[in-house]
Protein backbone atom coordinates (compact mmCIF):
# COMPACT_ATOMS: atom_id res chain seq x y z
CA UNK A 1 0.00 0.00 0.00
CA UNK A 2 1.39 3.32 -1.19
CA UNK A 3 -0.49 5.28 0.16
CA UNK A 4 0.52 3.79 4.06
CA UNK A 5 4.14 3.89 3.18
CA UNK A 6 3.82 7.73 2.61
CA UNK A 7 1.50 8.39 5.70
CA UNK A 8 4.26 6.32 7.39
CA UNK A 9 7.22 8.58 6.10
CA UNK A 10 4.98 11.77 6.78
CA UNK A 11 3.77 10.68 10.05
CA UNK A 12 5.81 8.71 11.92
CA UNK A 13 8.65 9.39 14.76
CA UNK A 14 11.93 7.06 14.46
CA UNK A 15 12.01 6.83 18.49
CA UNK A 16 14.96 4.12 18.38
CA UNK A 17 16.42 1.82 15.86
CA UNK A 18 13.92 -0.85 17.00
CA UNK A 19 10.95 1.43 17.29
CA UNK A 20 8.89 3.49 15.46
CA UNK A 21 6.31 5.85 17.26
CA UNK A 22 2.70 6.12 14.92
CA UNK A 23 0.34 7.71 17.93
CA UNK A 24 -1.06 10.19 14.20
CA UNK A 25 -2.01 7.00 12.59
CA UNK A 26 -2.06 3.44 14.57
CA UNK A 27 -1.80 4.15 18.29
CA UNK A 28 -3.62 7.30 19.61
CA UNK A 29 -5.41 8.84 16.32
CA UNK A 30 -7.25 6.85 14.15
CA UNK A 31 -8.54 8.20 10.16
CA UNK A 32 -11.35 6.57 9.41
CA UNK A 33 -11.63 6.57 5.67
CA UNK A 34 -7.64 4.83 6.07
CA UNK A 35 -8.58 2.30 8.46
CA UNK A 36 -11.24 1.03 6.17
CA UNK A 37 -9.36 1.11 3.68
CA UNK A 38 -6.54 -1.05 5.11
CA UNK A 39 -9.66 -3.22 6.50
CA UNK A 40 -10.70 -3.37 2.43
CA UNK A 41 -6.97 -4.72 1.55
CA UNK A 42 -6.97 -7.51 4.26
CA UNK A 43 -10.80 -8.83 3.42
CA UNK A 44 -9.80 -9.04 -0.31
CA UNK A 45 -6.59 -10.75 0.52
CA UNK A 46 -8.78 -13.31 2.73
CA UNK A 47 -11.82 -13.03 0.68
CA UNK A 48 -12.12 -16.72 -0.33
CA UNK A 49 -10.75 -18.55 3.09
CA UNK A 50 -14.45 -18.65 4.34
CA UNK A 51 -13.24 -16.34 7.30
CA UNK A 52 -15.79 -16.64 10.59
CA UNK A 53 -14.24 -14.26 12.94
CA UNK A 54 -11.31 -11.66 12.99
CA UNK A 55 -9.44 -11.95 16.06
CA UNK A 56 -7.03 -9.05 17.42
CA UNK A 57 -5.56 -7.88 20.24
CA UNK A 58 -6.94 -4.62 22.41
CA UNK A 59 -6.28 -1.72 21.89
CA UNK A 60 -4.45 -0.89 19.20
CA UNK A 61 -5.56 -3.84 16.87
CA UNK A 62 -9.35 -3.05 17.53
CA UNK A 63 -10.09 -0.84 14.71
CA UNK A 64 -8.11 -2.75 11.79
CA UNK A 65 -9.86 -5.50 13.30
CA UNK A 66 -13.45 -4.00 12.77
CA UNK A 67 -12.69 -2.33 9.71
CA UNK A 68 -11.80 -5.91 8.34
CA UNK A 69 -14.14 -7.54 10.17
CA UNK A 70 -17.20 -5.24 8.51
CA UNK A 71 -15.79 -5.73 4.92
CA UNK A 72 -15.52 -9.72 5.72
CA UNK A 73 -19.29 -9.35 7.13
CA UNK A 74 -18.36 -11.06 10.52
CA UNK A 75 -17.83 -10.75 13.81
CA UNK A 76 -14.70 -8.94 15.79
CA UNK A 77 -13.41 -10.50 18.98
CA UNK A 78 -10.74 -8.96 20.84
CA UNK A 79 -8.40 -10.50 23.28
CA UNK A 80 -8.62 -8.34 26.52
CA UNK A 81 -5.79 -7.39 28.65
CA UNK A 82 -6.04 -8.22 32.12
CA UNK A 83 -4.02 -6.82 35.10
CA UNK A 84 -3.60 -9.87 37.10
CA UNK A 85 -4.38 -13.35 35.89
CA UNK A 86 -7.88 -14.47 37.10
CA UNK A 87 -8.71 -18.73 36.84
CA UNK A 88 -11.71 -18.75 34.92
CA UNK A 89 -13.41 -22.16 33.53
CA UNK A 90 -15.14 -19.87 30.39
CA UNK A 91 -11.89 -18.35 29.21
CA UNK A 92 -8.94 -19.03 27.42
CA UNK A 93 -5.86 -16.97 29.20
CA UNK A 94 -1.87 -16.67 27.59
CA UNK A 95 0.94 -14.41 29.59
CA UNK A 96 2.52 -12.26 26.70
CA UNK A 97 5.49 -9.86 27.30
CA UNK A 98 4.56 -6.42 25.43
CA UNK A 99 7.23 -5.36 23.31
CA UNK A 100 6.67 -1.26 24.06
CA UNK A 101 5.78 -1.12 27.39
CA UNK A 102 8.51 -4.08 28.73
CA UNK A 103 6.28 -5.90 31.13
CA UNK A 104 4.29 -9.54 30.39
CA UNK A 105 0.32 -8.96 30.56
CA UNK A 106 -2.16 -11.65 30.21
CA UNK A 107 -4.63 -11.68 27.51
CA UNK A 108 -8.02 -13.35 27.49
CA UNK A 109 -10.74 -14.43 25.21
CA UNK A 110 -14.09 -15.70 26.23
CA UNK A 111 -14.45 -19.23 25.17
CA UNK A 112 -18.20 -17.96 24.02
CA UNK A 113 -16.50 -16.08 21.24
CA UNK A 114 -13.69 -18.80 19.79
CA UNK A 115 -14.55 -22.45 18.75
CA UNK A 116 -14.22 -24.99 17.10
CA UNK A 117 -16.55 -24.00 14.24
CA UNK A 118 -14.45 -20.89 13.91
CA UNK A 119 -11.80 -19.75 10.86
CA UNK A 120 -9.95 -17.08 12.06
CA UNK A 121 -7.93 -14.18 10.80
CA UNK A 122 -5.77 -12.77 13.26
CA UNK A 123 -4.99 -9.29 12.83
CA UNK A 124 -2.90 -6.67 14.21
CA UNK A 125 -0.96 -3.41 13.65
CA UNK A 126 2.57 -4.11 13.93
CA UNK A 127 4.44 -7.28 14.72
CA UNK A 128 8.24 -6.76 16.28
CA UNK A 129 9.14 -10.32 17.90
CA UNK A 130 5.92 -11.91 17.97
CA UNK A 131 4.92 -12.32 21.23
CA UNK A 132 1.50 -11.20 20.78
CA UNK A 133 1.01 -12.83 17.74
CA UNK A 134 2.00 -16.39 19.16
CA UNK A 135 -0.29 -15.46 22.22
CA UNK A 136 -3.48 -15.03 20.21
CA UNK A 137 -2.19 -18.08 18.05
CA UNK A 138 -2.00 -20.58 21.28
CA UNK A 139 -5.41 -19.14 22.16
CA UNK A 140 -6.75 -20.51 18.63
CA UNK A 141 -5.27 -23.48 19.03
CA UNK A 142 -6.13 -24.19 22.01
CA UNK A 143 -10.01 -23.21 21.02
CA UNK A 144 -9.86 -26.12 18.60
CA UNK A 145 -10.11 -23.21 15.81
CA UNK A 146 -8.61 -23.11 12.51
CA UNK A 147 -6.26 -20.21 11.75
CA UNK A 148 -6.82 -19.16 8.32
CA UNK A 149 -3.55 -16.54 9.01
CA UNK A 150 -2.50 -13.16 9.79
CA UNK A 151 -3.06 -9.78 8.63
CA UNK A 152 -0.10 -7.31 9.50
CA UNK A 153 -0.54 -3.28 9.18
CA UNK A 154 3.44 -3.18 9.62
CA UNK A 155 5.77 -6.03 9.66
CA UNK A 156 9.12 -4.83 11.06
CA UNK A 157 11.42 -7.79 9.20
CA UNK A 158 14.92 -6.71 10.74
CA UNK A 159 12.83 -8.21 13.64
CA UNK A 160 12.52 -12.04 14.43
CA UNK A 161 8.82 -12.24 14.42
CA UNK A 162 7.20 -12.38 11.74
CA UNK A 163 9.60 -15.00 10.09
CA UNK A 164 9.47 -17.16 12.80
CA UNK A 165 5.83 -17.67 12.45
CA UNK A 166 5.84 -18.32 8.76
CA UNK A 167 8.78 -20.70 9.06
CA UNK A 168 5.78 -23.00 11.32
CA UNK A 169 4.00 -22.80 7.85
CA UNK A 170 1.47 -19.88 8.82
CA UNK A 171 0.50 -17.37 6.24
CA UNK A 172 1.16 -13.76 7.18
CA UNK A 173 0.03 -11.15 4.62
CA UNK A 174 1.50 -7.67 5.21
CA UNK A 175 0.72 -4.04 4.12
CA UNK A 176 3.81 -2.85 4.65
CA UNK A 177 7.16 -4.21 5.20
CA UNK A 178 10.04 -2.12 7.42
CA UNK A 179 13.39 -3.70 6.73
CA UNK A 180 15.33 -1.14 8.90
CA UNK A 181 15.20 2.14 10.98
CA UNK A 182 18.74 2.49 11.22
CA UNK A 183 20.44 6.04 10.98
CA UNK A 184 17.25 7.54 11.74
CA UNK A 185 15.65 6.81 8.41
CA UNK A 186 12.31 4.52 7.61
CA UNK A 187 13.73 1.90 4.77
CA UNK A 188 10.86 0.14 3.18
CA UNK A 189 11.65 -3.61 1.81
P1 LIG B 1 5.61 -8.18 19.36
O1 LIG B 1 4.78 -8.94 20.33
O2 LIG B 1 5.47 -8.67 17.95
O3 LIG B 1 7.05 -8.07 19.79
O4 LIG B 1 5.06 -6.68 19.39
C1 LIG B 1 3.78 -6.44 18.92
C2 LIG B 1 3.08 -5.30 19.60
O5 LIG B 1 3.97 -4.34 20.14
C3 LIG B 1 2.24 -4.57 18.55
O6 LIG B 1 0.90 -4.94 18.72
C4 LIG B 1 2.47 -3.11 18.81
O7 LIG B 1 1.38 -2.59 19.52
C5 LIG B 1 3.72 -3.04 19.63
N1 LIG B 1 4.88 -2.63 18.82
C6 LIG B 1 5.93 -3.40 18.43
N2 LIG B 1 6.83 -2.67 17.75
C7 LIG B 1 6.35 -1.41 17.69
C8 LIG B 1 6.82 -0.20 17.10
O8 LIG B 1 7.90 -0.10 16.48
N3 LIG B 1 6.03 0.89 17.24
C9 LIG B 1 4.83 0.86 17.90
N4 LIG B 1 4.14 1.99 17.95
N5 LIG B 1 4.35 -0.27 18.47
C10 LIG B 1 5.10 -1.39 18.36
Amino acid sequence: MESLKQRILEEGTILSKQVLRLDAILNHQVDPHFIMEMGKEFARRYKSDNITRVLTMESSGISIGFATAYELGVPLVFARRKKTLTTDGDAYFERVPSFTKGIVTDIMVSKKFLGTRDKVLLIDDIIANGDAARGLIRIIERSGADLAGLGIVIEKSFQAGARTIRELGIRIESLVTIKSLDNEQIEFE
